[in-house]
């Protein structure tokens, strides 16, 4: 589903590489764990994956269904159901969540050749995974992201994800702000999604995550490269050792 070829990127008028040759492979229906120390690059890698135009790709090539998808924008990536949970949800004044909701839903729609929902036929969607997401149908009114908790953000980020049904996930540091009773919820929400035909790239700095959303493969990323890919069990390792033995190792 995914296949990244000796990645090189950099923030677009800078000229240090933060992504150094990233080599990463996604099955269909893989749940691939990211983890690495701060500054590695994670949040950097899920935005160039996204298309993020203030990031550049200088070497290297993105495959997404073994087509590149370097050329196209982020609307497009999204049509092509690439979705990113963001590690900092921004807040948009003015824009009710559910308007913003269910004007992504439609444009998703749109960009499939599918009809748009109903307003009733998107209201029962909506409130469905609002309550599977424990999200207060209260919140769904207010502006989106603005006044929420940390939790409330990430909350509002996966039922995001739910709502626009997406074959590639992308969450970065969901778990970043969360109390353990929202992690549950979150990582509950996150497994309901997982199928035979979607993946899911999860980017966390530490293990507790994983321990909800256990990952078929997990990869640790350092200073722009892939040091150590294992299974679970490299998860719990980290959890002991933390990185330096790994790091040391890959030195
Ligand atoms: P992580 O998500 O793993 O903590 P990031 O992708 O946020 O790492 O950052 C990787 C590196 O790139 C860090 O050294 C960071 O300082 C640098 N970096 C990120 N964004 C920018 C930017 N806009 N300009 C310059 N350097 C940046
Ligand atoms: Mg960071
Ligand atoms: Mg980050």
């Amino acid at each position: 589903m995914l296949e990244i070829k000796n990645l090189h990127a950099r923030v677009t008028g800078t000229d240090t590489e933060i992504l150094r040759g990233v080599d990463l492979t996604v099955r269909p229906g893989e749940v691939a764990a990211i983890m690495g120390p701060n500054g590695s690059g994670k949040s950097t890698l899920s935005y160039i994956l996204s298309g993020r135009s203030d990031y550049e790709v200088t070497d290297g090539d993105i495959l997404y269904n073994g087509e590149s998808i370097l050329e196209l924008d982020p609307a497009e990536r999204a049509a092509a159901g690439v979705f990113l949970a963001f590690q900092y949800p921004l807040e948009i004044p003015g824009v009710a969540t559910m308007t913003f909701l269910k004007t992504a839903v439609n444009a998703q729609r749109k960009a499939r050749g599918e009809a748009e929902l109903t307003t009733p036929d998107f209201i029962r969607r909506v409130k469905a995974s609002a309550a599977d997401l424990k999200i207060d149908p209260a919140m769904l009114k207010r502006p989106l992201n603005v006044g929420f908790s940390g939790g409330e953000k990430k909350r509002a980020e996966i039922l995001q994800m739910a709502l626009l049904e997406p074959k590639l996930c992308i969450m970065d540091e969901t778990d970043s702000g969360l109390d353990i009773d929202a992690l549950k919820i979150v990582s509950d929400g996150v497994n309901a999604l997982r199928s035979a035909d979607r993946s899911f790239l999860v980017i966390t700095h530490y293990q507790r995550l994983l321990e909800h959303i256990v990952p078929d493969t997990v990869h640790v990323l350092y200073k722009g490269r892939i040091i150590r890919t294992g299974g679970k069990e490299l998860a719990l390792q980290l959890e002991d050792e933390g990185y330096a033995t790994i790091i040391g190792e890959a030195a």
